[in-house]
């Protein structure tokens, strides 16, 4: 009878520990992405953990209290070349607490909030560090603009000012184009049957295009992210504002349950509603990116600002439709395409009320043969100069004379072959070189070529 109370209290004592452990919250993972003005830190926990984060002086760090909580594997360090992080520490703290400590490069500014879990990832404690702009000296290094992610826009500022003559001012020639590669950071994006990693293969796009539209007379482009970070999508439609760009172009790769579903689609935004059921699908999966990648609580402001895009809107919804379908056309002559017309959803980030705004879906990561495409370097390239075809097409008739006039040129860059610029304009090598009257195929760093049409 001792005996068996014995284990009776024995059994109540492993149940209770028990209890108190599952109360516990365990952190399971860190994540860190770097952004040109900020580093967010993705603690991946099992449930909302009670903290408390300070800033400690000499030398600089920053501190997170977790209340009621305990690490489950050791934190991964960030690497010694990282522009904010130094050192991770962590410790139990009075019996039950964890207390992390960062040691830290620069001043930092920091918010933190949770996320809900999602078909990725559970629940996670977001922790971003804001910085300011770091990369000034990269900037004054490549040719390629870089721009301030703004700060947070004051109160007396007009929301969303429409463009007037006051960008012309400030670009009299020159083109703007913000090239947007969807997702990034946290979020993913959609997934490959191989892993294939959409935030991955749409910033290569993105990056090939931007290396077109750098080259060509009177445009400039910008990119929303570039990096693998995330940016909210209210966010990326401020970057284009602030750079006063002409054209914002998000890029994407979808993905659908059936594996035989392929092709390029193109979008506009649509106020009204989504011109298919499908599109109603991709728009909300899509809209969902913030969800994943986590949007700041600066977001949670814009909301107004929604309000009043939507209102003016429709000012550029024609000159959006027209450049999408120069490009889904050239998306035909390259591929096959899922719909043979422009399609219209919901997306958030197309809510520009003044900048004609397209998202691209290029292919499908879903299905085997595109997943391998959306791989290769030379299928991403086709892809890249598709959309930078439709873009000419779009401003042969809308731009500027003096833009129209300018022909193409390209100067070359570091590593480029002759070979490889024949093939990003389509013309042939012959062509190339007797328009340039090239004797052999030998060019130079910064001498610059005429591209006839192709
Ligand atoms: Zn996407």
């Amino acid at each position: 009878m001792r005996k068996l109370l014995i284990f009776c209290g024995f059994l109540f004592f492993l149940s209770l520990s028990g209890q108190l452990a599952a109360k516990q919250v365990k952190v399971d993972s860190l994540r860190f992405w770097t952004a040109p003005d900020s580093t967010r830190l993705v603690f991946g926990v099992s449930s909302n953990p009670v903290h408390n984060i300070f800033l400690l002086d000499n030398p600089s760090r920053l501190v997170i209290d977790f209340k009621n909580t305990f690490k489950n594997r050791s934190i991964i360090q960030p690497p010694a070349s990282h522009p904010v992080l130094s050192r991770i520490r962590s410790a139990p703290r009075n019996k039950s607490s964890l207390r992390v400590v960062i040691d830290l490069k620069r001043p930092v500014n920091p918010q933190s909030f949770v996320l809900k879990p999602n078909k990725t990832y559970g629940h996670r404690l977001v922790v971003d560090l804001k910085h300011g702009e770091q990369i000034s000296r990269i900037a004054k290094k490549t040719t390629t603009t870089i721009i301030k992610t703004p700060t947070r826009i004051s109160k007396k500022t007009a929301p969303f000012p429409i463009k007037s003559a006051a960008s012309s001012y400030y670009h009299p020639k020159e083109l703007v184009i913000a090239i947007d590669a969807g997702h990034g950071g946290e979020d993913s994006g959609a997934l490959g049957s191989r892993g294939t990693q959409e935030k991955k293969v749409v910033l290569a796009i993105a990056k090939k295009l931007e290396r077109m539209v750098h080259n060509y007379p009177g445009m400039k482009p910008v990119m929303v992210r570039k990096g693998d970070y995330y940016v909210g999508l209210r966010q990326r439609m401020t970057i284009a504002r602030k750079a006063r760009a002409d054209l914002f172009i998000s890029i994407h790769a979808d993905a659908f349950k059936k594996r035989s579903v392929n092709g390029a689609s193109v979008y506009t935004l649509s106020n009204k509603g989504a011109s298919s059921e499908a599109a109603r699908w991709l728009a909300k999966h899509e809209n969902a990116a913030d969800l994943v990648g986590g949007v700041s609580l600066d977001d949670k402001s814009d909301m107004l600002k929604t309000v009043l895009l939507d209102l003016s809107q429709t000012a550029t919804q024609d000159a959006s439709f027209d450049v999408a379908g120069k490009i889904l056309k050239n998306f035909g002559k390259i591929g096959r395409l899922h719909s043979h017309s422009v399609q219209n959803a919901g997306f958030m980030v197309l809510k520009s009320p003044d900048i004609p705004s397209i998202l691209v879906e290029t292919a499908f990561i879903s299905n085997p043969g595109e997943e391998r495409k959306l791989r290769s370097s030379k299928d991403q390239q086709k892809m890249a100069k598709a959309i930078f075809r439709g873009i000419l097409d779009y401003f042969q008739y809308s731009a500027p004379a003096e833009i129209r006039m300018a022909g193409t040129k390209h100067k070359i860059s570091r590593g480029e072959t002759l070979s490889e610029i024949a093939v990003q304009y389509g013309v042939s090598m012959k062509r190339l070189r007797s328009i340039n009257s090239l004797a052999g195929n030998k060019i130079q760093v910064g001498q610059v070529l005429s591209i006839p049409q192709g």
